[in-house]
């Protein structure tokens, strides 16, 4: 992206579902005080399904994103094991969404176990146990594919040693089970052996999946960053969030085929506290500070991430996830007067 001072910048935005529009307005307001120069385009979720997608996200939200290749998502509702086609499944393959970045790094003036985190999860995000491809066998016998193509284990694997590159990391651990998942998670970690390769600045490890769940919970600051197979991505991922206080504070970026960024709280849309003013909206607001971090306006995005940390640091308007009594307006006003 290359933005010329003064330029409007145009961006998708999926409010999405619960506590999604909360939390999206919150974004809107702290970028509005900022003074950030983006236009949203806003996108909401259908009530019924557009048959070009084959799920509730229309087709023009879809081209709204390929057109401005930046965007940032709400959570998105999903019944389970019934309905329409996911509707994060259906971004990740229309959009080719490849790898999602979930940075977890501990919040000064939160305490939780563990005062070092650190460490970006990078998950493969279109294929795995996430293919789709589920059938019965017979009456009693369902049958799942776990697909592992050399094209996405490879391209995963750049993309977490070039991120590590440049942004100064030192050190990548492949996450696995090849001990048992030979040929799969076999053909994922020969991928990264290769890009490994190509980087020897950067240090290359593989780590067995139990292991590396085990080291986690004992000492997370060993890890750096980890890139891994979708299913492992997604569980290691949250377990990560739970080091630093939970879902409500982690971020993440979802990049996909032709510099597509498509940032979104790592959470779901929380139905429990839905309409209640009650979400946290910092792990939103964080995935909109790595949004402005993509686009190059880091003016802006360390003035909103500076104001997002005084805030919780200072402890006088915390959201009830965190222990406090603050409602979600409350939170946005004093990141806002922060700013
Ligand atoms: P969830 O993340 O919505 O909620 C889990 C718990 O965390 C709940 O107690 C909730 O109140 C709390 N929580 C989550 N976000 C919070 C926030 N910002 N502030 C305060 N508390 C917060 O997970 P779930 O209940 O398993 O899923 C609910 C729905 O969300 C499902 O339909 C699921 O498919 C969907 N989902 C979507 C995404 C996504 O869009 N990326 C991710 C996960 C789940």
């Amino acid at each position: 992206f290359s933005t010329t001072s003064g330029e409007t910048v145009c961006a998708t935005l999926f409010p999405g579902d619960g506590i999604g529009p909360e939390i999206a307005e919150s974004v809107k307001q702290v970028f509005n005080v900022a003074g950030v120069p983006i236009e949203w385009e806003e996108h909401y979720v259908g009530t019924e399904v557009d048959p070009r997608t084959e799920s509730f996200l229309t087709w023009e939200s879809l081209e709204s994103v390929r057109r401005n290749k930046v965007g940032l998502k709400g959570p998105m509702a999903t019944p389970i094991g019934k309905g329409h086609r996911s509707l994060n499944l259906t971004l990740r393959k229309e959009l080719g969404l490849y790898a999602n970045v979930r940075p977890c790094n501990s919040l000064p003036g939160y305490k939780t176990r563990y005062d070092d985190v650190n460490l970006v999860t990078i998950r493969e995000n279109t294929e795995g146990e996430y293919s789709g491809l589920e059938h019965q066998v017979v009456r009693g016998v369902v049958e799942s594919l776990k697909i592992i193509t050399r094209q996405a284990s490879l391209r995963v694997a750049e993309y977490a040693f070039h991120y590590a590159k440049t942004n100064g990391r030192e050190r990548v651990s492949a996450i696995h089970k090849a001990n048992i998942m030979r040929k799969t998670d076999g053909l994922f970690l020969k991928c990264c052996r290769e890009v490994a390769e190509k980087y020897p600045e950067i240090a290359y490890e593989e780590v067995i999946i139990d292991n590396c769940c085990m080291t986690l919970v004992k000492n997370p600051s060993l890890f750096d960053v980890l890139v891994m197979p979708n299913l492992y991505g997604d569980i290691i991922s949250d377990l990560c969030a739970g080091l630093i206080g939970g879902l409500g504070l982690t971020p993440s970026c979802n990049i996909g085929e032709g510099g597509i960024c498509l940032a979104e709280a790592v959470h779901g849309s929380a139905p429990d506290i839905a309409g209640k003013n009650l979400a946290n909206p910092t792990a939103l607001l964080l995935s909109a500070v790595m949004m402005l971090r993509h686009l190059q306006f880091n003016n802006q995005a360390d003035r909103i991430h500076n104001a997002i940390l005084q805030t919780i640091s200072e402890g006088k308007f915390r959201t009830a996830d965190l222990g406090g009594k603050a409602s979600t307006s409350d939170f946005t006003k004093a990141v806002c007067d922060h700013i």
